[in-house]
């Protein structure tokens, strides 16, 4: 599933390709995602441009000419390719949603499982959209700091992972991320809310911050060679320290030299898989 950093990575790769190319055509290839396509879609994207590429928690916000903002979210398996212009495309099977471009580019949504998302929006009312009205500030932005985390977690009794993925605390740290920052934060992922100590809300705040700009950072690199990817973009590799490492020894500790119990555990947290070092994290 793309997190925060591939879906900042996919916005850097729309940057360097798709503005200020006026959309020629659009073309829906069945009449819906998770949601069904707006029936103004055509209307509101034919001989726009697009002027800036945003993104707000893991939705890709495309504004345009006409007020309207094009809003994508790549679900569970969306994927965003972009062809050169002048190279000839056969739509394959999974592709849902293609943009044509005055350029002769085309900007191709492929989406297997079809969890993603496709609207438009009033790029002045966008704030007041149900799907981003109850957003939380972003993780890497100034209206997360230090104080605002502190008090959110003081109020609150749940497990300081479960709390991570509530979208109106902070938006966008996802799964993968929110182990990976109580990982070397040190901080064990059961560990109730209001039970950490104001350095540990600083340790954690600043893993959050790292690990995300880390992510970011290596999908960075790995966007400079998106057209030796045929186009696909946002997903790149990246050696994780305990998540998805389960019964593997972490790097920074010694419980490699201990029992096996004592290396990356699994647990099920509200649903979720949630990675962790019993030695490191407590
Ligand atoms: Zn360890």
């Amino acid at each position: 599933m793309p997190e925060l950093p591939e879906v900042e990575t996919v916005c850097g790769g729309l940057r360097q390709t798709i503005l200020d190319d006026p959309i020629a055509d659009i073309c829906q290839r069945r009449a819906d995602l998770r949601i069904p396509f707006p029936a103004t879609l055509q209307d509101d994207l034919n001989g726009q441009t697009i002027t800036h590429i945003r993104r707000r928690s893991k939705y890709i916000l495309a504004d345009l000419t006409n007020g309207k903002t094009l809003v994508i979210h790549l679900g569970m398996s969306g994927r965003i390719l972009i062809t050169e212009a002048g190279q000839s495309y056969t739509p394959q099977k999974h592709d849902h949603f293609i943009v044509d471009f005055r350029s002769g580019r085309k900007l191709v949504y492929t989406d297997p499982r079809r969890f993603g998302m496709i609207f438009t929006e009033d790029t002045d009312a966008l704030d007041d959209h149900k799907a981003f009205r109850h957003l939380g500030p972003e993780p890497l932005s100034n209206h997360f700091d230090t104080d605002y985390f502190h008090q959110q977690l003081r109020k609150r009794k749940t497990p300081v992972k479960t709390a991570l993925l509530d979208q109106e605390l902070v938006v966008g740290i996802g799964n993968i991320y929110a182990c990976e920052a109580l990982y070397f934060a040190g901080i064990h992922p059961a560990r109730p809310c209001n039970s950490l100590s104001r350095d540990e809300t600083d340790a954690l705040y600043r893993a959050i911050r790292h690990v995300l700009r880390i992510a970011i950072e290596a999908g960075g690199s790995t966007l400079k060679d998106y057209k030796h990817a045929d186009g696909q973009m946002g997903y790149f590799q990246f050696q994780f320290a305990v998540y998805d490492q389960e019964g593997k020894p972490c790097k920074n500790c010694d419980c490699g030299q201990t029992s096996k119990e004592d290396r990356v555990q699994k647990i099920v947290q509200s649903g979720r898989s949630t990675y962790f070092c019993a030695t490191k994290q407590v």
